[in-house]
Protein backbone atom coordinates (compact mmCIF):
# COMPACT_ATOMS: atom_id res chain seq x y z
CA UNK A 1 0.00 0.00 0.00
CA UNK A 2 1.39 3.57 -0.92
CA UNK A 3 1.98 6.08 1.54
CA UNK A 4 1.06 10.07 0.77
CA UNK A 5 2.40 12.64 3.72
CA UNK A 6 0.19 14.93 3.84
CA UNK A 7 0.93 18.71 5.47
CA UNK A 8 -2.13 20.17 7.05
CA UNK A 9 -2.01 24.13 7.46
CA UNK A 10 -5.26 24.96 8.88
CA UNK A 11 -4.28 28.93 9.47
CA UNK A 12 -6.88 31.02 9.85
CA UNK A 13 -10.41 31.77 10.27
CA UNK A 14 -12.78 29.24 8.42
CA UNK A 15 -9.59 27.90 7.49
CA UNK A 16 -9.38 26.36 10.69
CA UNK A 17 -12.78 24.69 10.09
CA UNK A 18 -12.58 23.68 6.08
CA UNK A 19 -9.05 22.05 6.35
CA UNK A 20 -10.00 19.63 9.32
CA UNK A 21 -13.58 18.97 7.33
CA UNK A 22 -11.17 18.27 3.97
CA UNK A 23 -8.80 15.81 6.06
CA UNK A 24 -11.74 13.88 7.11
CA UNK A 25 -13.20 13.17 3.80
CA UNK A 26 -9.98 12.11 2.81
CA UNK A 27 -9.30 9.71 5.42
CA UNK A 28 -12.84 8.38 4.99
CA UNK A 29 -11.52 7.66 1.16
CA UNK A 30 -8.37 6.28 2.32
CA UNK A 31 -10.61 3.59 4.65
CA UNK A 32 -12.66 3.15 1.54
CA UNK A 33 -9.58 1.38 -0.37
CA UNK A 34 -6.65 -0.50 -0.22
CA UNK A 35 -4.44 1.53 -2.87
CA UNK A 36 -3.10 4.10 -0.16
CA UNK A 37 -3.12 5.58 2.91
CA UNK A 38 -2.53 9.27 4.15
CA UNK A 39 -0.40 10.63 6.91
CA UNK A 40 -1.04 13.75 7.75
CA UNK A 41 0.72 16.49 9.82
CA UNK A 42 -0.93 19.10 11.15
CA UNK A 43 1.00 23.16 11.74
CA UNK A 44 -0.51 25.73 13.32
CA UNK A 45 1.19 28.52 11.59
CA UNK A 46 -0.76 31.29 10.89
CA UNK A 47 -1.97 34.32 13.33
CA UNK A 48 -2.39 32.59 16.39
CA UNK A 49 1.28 31.37 15.84
CA UNK A 50 2.55 35.32 14.77
CA UNK A 51 1.07 36.78 18.10
CA UNK A 52 3.03 33.60 19.97
CA UNK A 53 6.11 34.07 18.15
CA UNK A 54 6.11 37.27 16.04
CA UNK A 55 6.10 35.30 13.00
CA UNK A 56 3.61 33.74 10.66
CA UNK A 57 5.32 30.30 10.39
CA UNK A 58 8.88 29.13 11.88
CA UNK A 59 12.18 29.86 10.31
CA UNK A 60 12.98 26.75 9.03
CA UNK A 61 8.91 25.79 8.14
CA UNK A 62 9.84 25.40 4.37
CA UNK A 63 12.44 22.60 5.46
CA UNK A 64 9.70 21.17 7.83
CA UNK A 65 7.29 20.84 4.91
CA UNK A 66 9.49 19.34 2.23
CA UNK A 67 9.21 15.76 3.07
CA UNK A 68 5.70 15.82 2.38
CA UNK A 69 3.76 14.70 -0.93
CA UNK A 70 1.17 17.84 -0.88
CA UNK A 71 -0.14 20.28 1.61
CA UNK A 72 -4.02 21.18 2.17
CA UNK A 73 -4.23 24.82 3.29
CA UNK A 74 -6.70 27.13 4.73
CA UNK A 75 -6.42 30.41 4.65
CA UNK A 76 -4.36 33.08 5.75
CA UNK A 77 -5.59 36.17 7.20
CA UNK A 78 -6.34 37.87 10.62
CA UNK A 79 -8.63 40.30 11.64
CA UNK A 80 -6.13 41.91 14.04
CA UNK A 81 -2.97 41.74 11.77
CA UNK A 82 -2.19 43.24 8.47
CA UNK A 83 -3.20 41.44 5.38
CA UNK A 84 -0.07 41.97 3.98
CA UNK A 85 2.27 40.47 7.00
CA UNK A 86 -0.54 37.54 6.45
CA UNK A 87 -0.08 37.02 3.16
CA UNK A 88 3.48 37.40 2.39
CA UNK A 89 4.25 35.54 5.80
CA UNK A 90 2.68 32.11 5.05
CA UNK A 91 1.05 31.54 2.09
CA UNK A 92 3.34 33.60 -0.48
CA UNK A 93 5.95 32.31 1.68
CA UNK A 94 5.32 28.98 0.85
CA UNK A 95 4.16 29.28 -3.15
CA UNK A 96 7.23 31.36 -3.52
CA UNK A 97 10.08 29.20 -1.73
CA UNK A 98 8.81 25.78 -3.14
CA UNK A 99 7.87 28.03 -7.12
CA UNK A 100 4.53 26.65 -7.04
CA UNK A 101 4.34 28.92 -10.67
CA UNK A 102 0.99 27.66 -11.94
CA UNK A 103 -1.81 28.50 -9.77
CA UNK A 104 -4.67 26.21 -11.42
CA UNK A 105 -7.95 27.04 -11.05
CA UNK A 106 -11.00 25.14 -12.35
CA UNK A 107 -14.94 26.65 -12.58
CA UNK A 108 -17.60 24.69 -13.11
CA UNK A 109 -21.35 24.88 -11.82
CA UNK A 110 -22.06 21.53 -10.45
CA UNK A 111 -25.06 19.86 -10.17
CA UNK A 112 -27.90 21.48 -7.51
CA UNK A 113 -25.93 24.71 -7.49
CA UNK A 114 -28.02 28.29 -8.54
CA UNK A 115 -25.44 30.13 -10.16
CA UNK A 116 -26.34 34.17 -11.80
CA UNK A 117 -25.62 33.01 -14.98
CA UNK A 118 -29.44 32.42 -16.03
CA UNK A 119 -28.72 32.76 -19.74
CA UNK A 120 -26.39 30.01 -19.54
CA UNK A 121 -27.67 26.38 -20.19
CA UNK A 122 -25.92 24.38 -17.77
CA UNK A 123 -22.38 22.72 -19.05
CA UNK A 124 -21.85 26.59 -20.54
CA UNK A 125 -18.96 27.25 -17.73
CA UNK A 126 -16.13 25.00 -17.19
CA UNK A 127 -13.29 26.73 -17.07
CA UNK A 128 -9.69 26.14 -15.87
CA UNK A 129 -7.53 29.53 -14.84
CA UNK A 130 -4.20 29.02 -15.24
CA UNK A 131 -2.55 31.83 -12.88
CA UNK A 132 1.23 33.08 -12.94
CA UNK A 133 1.70 32.56 -9.12
CA UNK A 134 5.69 33.77 -8.98
CA UNK A 135 6.51 37.20 -10.30
CA UNK A 136 4.31 39.78 -11.96
CA UNK A 137 2.63 41.98 -9.90
CA UNK A 138 3.04 40.32 -6.82
CA UNK A 139 6.80 39.89 -7.53
CA UNK A 140 7.51 42.04 -4.18
CA UNK A 141 9.55 44.73 -5.69
CA UNK A 142 9.15 48.21 -4.81
CA UNK A 143 9.35 50.61 -1.52
CA UNK A 144 8.01 53.60 0.15
CA UNK A 145 10.38 57.22 0.41
CA UNK A 146 9.89 59.64 2.51
CA UNK A 147 7.07 57.58 4.92
CA UNK A 148 4.78 60.30 6.75
CA UNK A 149 5.90 62.90 4.73
CA UNK A 150 3.92 65.11 2.16
CA UNK A 151 6.60 63.59 -0.15
CA UNK A 152 5.92 60.22 0.60
CA UNK A 153 5.84 57.80 -2.89
CA UNK A 154 5.70 54.27 -2.73
CA UNK A 155 5.85 51.71 -5.96
CA UNK A 156 4.79 47.90 -6.77
CA UNK A 157 6.91 47.03 -9.62
CA UNK A 158 5.45 44.70 -12.23
CA UNK A 159 8.41 42.19 -12.74
CA UNK A 160 7.99 39.30 -15.72
CA UNK A 161 10.85 37.52 -16.86
CA UNK A 162 11.04 35.84 -20.19
CA UNK A 163 11.55 32.45 -18.45
CA UNK A 164 8.50 33.06 -15.82
CA UNK A 165 6.26 33.54 -19.03
CA UNK A 166 7.65 31.22 -21.15
CA UNK A 167 6.98 28.29 -18.39
CA UNK A 168 3.31 29.56 -17.50
CA UNK A 169 2.56 29.60 -21.20
CA UNK A 170 3.81 26.02 -21.87
CA UNK A 171 2.14 24.85 -18.95
CA UNK A 172 -1.29 26.13 -20.30
CA UNK A 173 -1.07 25.36 -23.90
CA UNK A 174 -0.33 22.06 -22.58
CA UNK A 175 -3.36 22.04 -20.28
CA UNK A 176 -5.63 23.31 -22.92
CA UNK A 177 -4.08 20.92 -25.20
CA UNK A 178 -5.08 17.76 -22.46
CA UNK A 179 -8.78 19.36 -22.04
CA UNK A 180 -11.65 18.31 -24.87
CA UNK A 181 -11.76 21.77 -26.47
CA UNK A 182 -8.57 22.19 -26.85
CA UNK A 183 -9.03 25.74 -26.49
CA UNK A 184 -6.86 28.63 -24.65
CA UNK A 185 -7.61 32.09 -24.26
CA UNK A 186 -4.72 33.96 -23.49
CA UNK A 187 -5.41 37.38 -21.26
CA UNK A 188 -3.29 40.42 -21.54
CA UNK A 189 -3.77 44.33 -20.82
CA UNK A 190 -0.66 45.49 -23.75
CA UNK A 191 -2.47 48.57 -24.86
CA UNK A 192 -2.09 50.25 -21.50
CA UNK A 193 0.61 48.39 -19.88
CA UNK A 194 3.11 48.29 -22.90
CA UNK A 195 6.38 46.36 -21.92
CA UNK A 196 5.76 43.32 -20.09
CA UNK A 197 2.35 42.76 -20.79
CA UNK A 198 3.64 43.31 -24.61
CA UNK A 199 6.40 40.80 -24.16
CA UNK A 200 3.57 38.43 -22.60
CA UNK A 201 1.66 38.41 -25.90
CA UNK A 202 4.52 37.76 -27.59
CA UNK A 203 5.38 34.90 -25.80
CA UNK A 204 2.00 33.48 -26.00
CA UNK A 205 2.49 33.60 -29.61
CA UNK A 206 6.00 31.60 -29.54
CA UNK A 207 4.83 29.17 -27.75
CA UNK A 208 1.82 28.28 -29.80
CA UNK A 209 3.73 27.47 -32.22
CA UNK A 210 4.32 24.40 -29.95
CA UNK A 211 0.79 23.71 -30.01
CA UNK A 212 -0.85 24.16 -33.14
CA UNK A 213 -3.56 21.37 -32.02
CA UNK A 214 -4.61 24.07 -29.87
CA UNK A 215 -6.90 27.09 -31.19
CA UNK A 216 -6.19 29.89 -28.57
CA UNK A 217 -7.26 33.80 -28.75
CA UNK A 218 -6.08 37.24 -26.90
CA UNK A 219 -8.48 38.95 -24.74
CA UNK A 220 -7.86 42.01 -22.33
CA UNK A 221 -9.13 41.54 -18.70
CA UNK A 222 -11.47 44.22 -18.91
CA UNK A 223 -13.32 42.69 -21.88
CA UNK A 224 -12.63 39.62 -20.41
CA UNK A 225 -14.89 40.03 -17.70
CA UNK A 226 -17.52 40.89 -19.75
CA UNK A 227 -17.04 37.98 -21.70
CA UNK A 228 -17.12 35.65 -18.50
CA UNK A 229 -20.90 36.63 -17.87
CA UNK A 230 -22.47 37.15 -21.32
CA UNK A 231 -20.43 34.59 -23.38
CA UNK A 232 -19.12 31.87 -20.54
CA UNK A 233 -19.36 29.33 -23.18
CA UNK A 234 -16.93 30.96 -25.73
CA UNK A 235 -14.08 30.16 -22.60
CA UNK A 236 -12.32 27.24 -21.56
CA UNK A 237 -8.79 27.31 -20.24
CA UNK A 238 -7.39 30.84 -19.65
CA UNK A 239 -4.11 32.24 -18.78
CA UNK A 240 -3.13 35.31 -16.68
CA UNK A 241 -0.89 37.49 -14.67
CA UNK A 242 -0.69 36.92 -10.92
CA UNK A 243 -3.16 39.80 -10.49
CA UNK A 244 -5.83 39.50 -13.15
CA UNK A 245 -6.09 35.58 -12.65
CA UNK A 246 -6.26 36.33 -8.90
CA UNK A 247 -9.50 38.91 -9.46
CA UNK A 248 -10.57 36.58 -12.92
CA UNK A 249 -11.06 33.92 -10.63
CA UNK A 250 -13.09 35.13 -7.63
CA UNK A 251 -15.93 36.66 -10.57
CA UNK A 252 -15.51 33.45 -11.79
CA UNK A 253 -16.45 31.60 -8.61
CA UNK A 254 -19.24 34.19 -8.11
CA UNK A 255 -20.39 33.27 -11.46
CA UNK A 256 -20.46 29.62 -10.74
CA UNK A 257 -22.61 29.78 -7.36
CA UNK A 258 -20.45 30.43 -4.21
CA UNK A 259 -16.85 31.51 -3.55
CA UNK A 260 -17.04 28.31 -1.09
CA UNK A 261 -17.32 26.09 -3.91
CA UNK A 262 -14.03 26.81 -5.65
CA UNK A 263 -10.81 25.12 -4.99
CA UNK A 264 -7.26 25.81 -6.45
CA UNK A 265 -4.29 24.17 -6.65
CA UNK A 266 -0.38 25.91 -6.65
CA UNK A 267 1.89 23.87 -8.37
CA UNK A 268 5.35 23.17 -9.14
CA UNK A 269 5.28 20.76 -12.43
CA UNK A 270 8.62 20.31 -12.09
CA UNK A 271 7.80 18.41 -9.05
CA UNK A 272 10.65 19.44 -7.10
CA UNK A 273 8.96 20.57 -3.83
CA UNK A 274 5.27 19.79 -2.22
CA UNK A 275 2.31 21.43 -4.56
CA UNK A 276 -0.23 22.92 -2.23
CA UNK A 277 -3.87 22.83 -2.73
CA UNK A 278 -6.67 25.09 -0.89
CA UNK A 279 -9.61 26.62 -1.57
CA UNK A 280 -9.40 30.22 -3.26
CA UNK A 281 -11.56 31.70 -0.50
CA UNK A 282 -9.93 33.93 2.66
CA UNK A 283 -10.77 33.74 6.60
CA UNK A 284 -13.94 35.05 6.11
CA UNK A 285 -13.97 36.55 9.55
CA UNK A 286 -17.37 37.29 9.47
CA UNK A 287 -18.60 33.67 10.07
CA UNK A 288 -15.56 31.98 11.33
CA UNK A 289 -16.40 30.01 14.27
CA UNK A 290 -19.81 28.77 13.64
CA UNK A 291 -20.07 26.06 11.78
CA UNK A 292 -21.15 27.90 8.65
CA UNK A 293 -18.32 27.66 6.27
CA UNK A 294 -18.69 25.81 2.98
CA UNK A 295 -16.14 23.00 2.84
CA UNK A 296 -16.58 22.08 -0.66
CA UNK A 297 -13.57 24.19 -2.12
CA UNK A 298 -11.64 22.37 -0.13
CA UNK A 299 -13.11 18.95 -0.53
CA UNK A 300 -12.80 19.93 -4.64
CA UNK A 301 -9.11 20.98 -3.78
CA UNK A 302 -8.88 17.55 -2.10
CA UNK A 303 -9.54 16.37 -5.57
CA UNK A 304 -7.00 18.37 -7.50
CA UNK A 305 -4.62 17.16 -4.59
CA UNK A 306 -5.70 13.29 -5.51
CA UNK A 307 -5.27 14.02 -8.99
CA UNK A 308 -1.39 15.50 -8.67
CA UNK A 309 -0.37 12.49 -6.78
CA UNK A 310 -1.88 10.25 -9.63
CA UNK A 311 -4.54 8.77 -7.88
CA UNK A 312 -6.78 9.75 -10.77
CA UNK A 313 -10.02 7.20 -10.27
CA UNK A 314 -9.87 8.05 -5.89
CA UNK A 315 -10.29 12.09 -6.98
CA UNK A 316 -13.18 11.07 -9.41
CA UNK A 317 -14.88 9.02 -6.60
CA UNK A 318 -14.65 12.56 -4.47
CA UNK A 319 -15.99 14.32 -7.26
CA UNK A 320 -18.90 12.43 -7.76
CA UNK A 321 -19.42 12.39 -3.97
CA UNK A 322 -19.10 16.12 -3.93
CA UNK A 323 -21.60 16.38 -7.25
CA UNK A 324 -24.12 13.91 -5.41
CA UNK A 325 -23.96 16.60 -2.20
CA UNK A 326 -24.21 19.33 -4.00
CA UNK A 327 -27.46 18.06 -5.72
CA UNK A 328 -29.14 17.75 -2.60
CA UNK A 329 -30.14 21.56 -1.12
CA UNK A 330 -31.21 19.92 1.89
CA UNK A 331 -26.98 19.90 2.26
CA UNK A 332 -26.53 23.18 0.68
CA UNK A 333 -24.21 26.05 3.35
CA UNK A 334 -26.26 29.29 4.24
CA UNK A 335 -23.91 30.61 0.90
CA UNK A 336 -25.64 28.93 -1.12
CA UNK A 337 -28.87 29.69 0.12
CA UNK A 338 -29.50 26.69 2.33
CA UNK A 339 -29.27 25.98 6.08
CA UNK A 340 -26.94 22.73 5.98
CA UNK A 341 -23.50 23.45 8.22
CA UNK A 342 -19.52 22.52 7.74
CA UNK A 343 -20.47 19.14 9.60
CA UNK A 344 -23.67 17.98 7.89
CA UNK A 345 -21.97 18.35 4.51
CA UNK A 346 -18.90 16.73 5.65
CA UNK A 347 -20.84 13.97 6.52
CA UNK A 348 -22.57 13.65 3.80
CA UNK A 349 -20.00 13.53 1.59
CA UNK A 350 -17.73 11.08 3.69
CA UNK A 351 -20.80 8.72 3.68
CA UNK A 352 -21.11 8.84 -0.16
CA UNK A 353 -17.17 8.17 -0.66
CA UNK A 354 -17.73 5.10 1.65
CA UNK A 355 -20.64 4.19 -0.61
CA UNK A 356 -20.82 5.67 -3.83
CA UNK A 357 -23.92 7.25 -5.46
CA UNK A 358 -24.76 7.90 -9.51
CA UNK A 359 -24.11 11.60 -9.86
CA UNK A 360 -27.91 12.95 -10.73
CA UNK A 361 -27.32 15.01 -14.26
CA UNK A 362 -28.62 18.44 -14.76
CA UNK A 363 -31.72 18.30 -16.38
P1 LIG B 1 -13.14 35.96 2.11
O1 LIG B 1 -13.01 34.94 1.03
O2 LIG B 1 -12.57 35.57 3.42
O3 LIG B 1 -14.68 36.33 2.31
C1 LIG B 1 -15.49 37.01 1.34
C2 LIG B 1 -16.96 36.68 1.57
O4 LIG B 1 -17.25 35.34 1.14
C3 LIG B 1 -17.37 36.74 3.04
O5 LIG B 1 -18.66 37.25 3.14
C4 LIG B 1 -17.36 35.29 3.46
O6 LIG B 1 -18.24 34.97 4.52
C5 LIG B 1 -17.76 34.56 2.20
N1 LIG B 1 -17.13 33.24 2.15
C6 LIG B 1 -15.84 32.98 1.82
N2 LIG B 1 -15.60 31.66 1.91
C7 LIG B 1 -16.74 31.08 2.31
C8 LIG B 1 -17.10 29.73 2.60
N3 LIG B 1 -16.23 28.70 2.48
N4 LIG B 1 -18.36 29.48 3.00
C9 LIG B 1 -19.26 30.49 3.10
N5 LIG B 1 -18.98 31.77 2.85
C10 LIG B 1 -17.72 32.07 2.46
O7 LIG B 1 -12.43 37.29 1.56
P2 LIG B 1 -12.08 38.66 2.32
O8 LIG B 1 -13.20 39.02 3.24
O9 LIG B 1 -11.67 39.57 1.26
O10 LIG B 1 -10.78 38.34 3.19
C11 LIG B 1 -10.79 37.99 4.57
C12 LIG B 1 -9.35 37.66 4.99
O11 LIG B 1 -8.89 36.51 4.30
C13 LIG B 1 -8.35 38.76 4.68
O12 LIG B 1 -7.42 38.79 5.74
C14 LIG B 1 -7.67 38.31 3.42
O13 LIG B 1 -6.37 38.81 3.26
C15 LIG B 1 -7.65 36.82 3.64
N6 LIG B 1 -7.58 36.05 2.38
C16 LIG B 1 -6.72 35.00 2.36
C17 LIG B 1 -6.63 34.19 1.24
C18 LIG B 1 -5.70 33.02 1.26
O14 LIG B 1 -5.07 32.73 2.25
N7 LIG B 1 -5.58 32.28 0.17
C19 LIG B 1 -7.48 34.44 0.14
C20 LIG B 1 -8.37 35.52 0.20
C21 LIG B 1 -8.41 36.31 1.33
MN1 LIG C 1 -7.61 36.13 -4.35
Amino acid sequence: MKTYRIACIPGDGIGQEVVPAGQAVLEALAASQSAFRFVFTPFDWGGDYYRRHGRMMPVDGLEQLRGQDAILFGSAGDPDIADHITLWGLRLKICQGFDQYANVRPTRILPGIDGPLKRCPPGALDWVIVRENSEGEYAGVGGRVHQGQPIEAATDVSVMTRAGVLRIMRFAFRLAQSRPRKLLTVVTKSNAQRHAMVMWDEIAQEVSREFPDVRWDKELVDACTARMVNRPASLDTLVATNLHADILSDLAAALAGSLGIAPTGNIDPERRYPSMFEPIHGSAFDIMGQGLANPVGTFWSCVMLLEHLGEAAAAARLMAAIESVTADPALHTRDLGGQARTADVTRAVCARVAAPQPVPQPA
